[in-house]
């Protein structure tokens, strides 16, 4: 089974307004930024038409990858997800 297939299986209560991770505002995206787009394995992060990475954490699986390669340096801001929302594995 493909790992698509598997993210599909698990389900996300979404905690509107109040995204977990935000991209901070940026003209030229960081390489860490960029990476992001490659990295994360739920495919949250996007490159809008102005060029600059956005992200729509949704379908985050929690994972940390981009929270251990971008939050260090700023690029972005990372909290879990408030009690009772975020990704719910039990499906999958
Ligand atoms: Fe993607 Fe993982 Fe970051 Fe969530 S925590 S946005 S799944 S890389």
């Amino acid at each position: 089974i493909r790992v698509e297939d598997k993210l599909f299986q698990n389900r996300y209560l979404v905690d509107v307004g109040n995204a977990h991770i935000r991209v901070k505002p940026h003209t030229k995206p960081s390489a860490e930024l960029l990476a992001l787009l490659k990295v994360c394995p739920a495919h949250c992060y996007e490159l809008n038409t102005n060029g600059q990475v956005e992200v729509t954490p949704d379908g985050c699986v929690e994972c940390g990858t981009c929270r251990v390669i971008a939050e260090g340096n700023g690029d972005i801001e990372w909290d879990y997800p408030r009690g009772g929302y975020g990704v719910l594995f039990k499906f999958g």
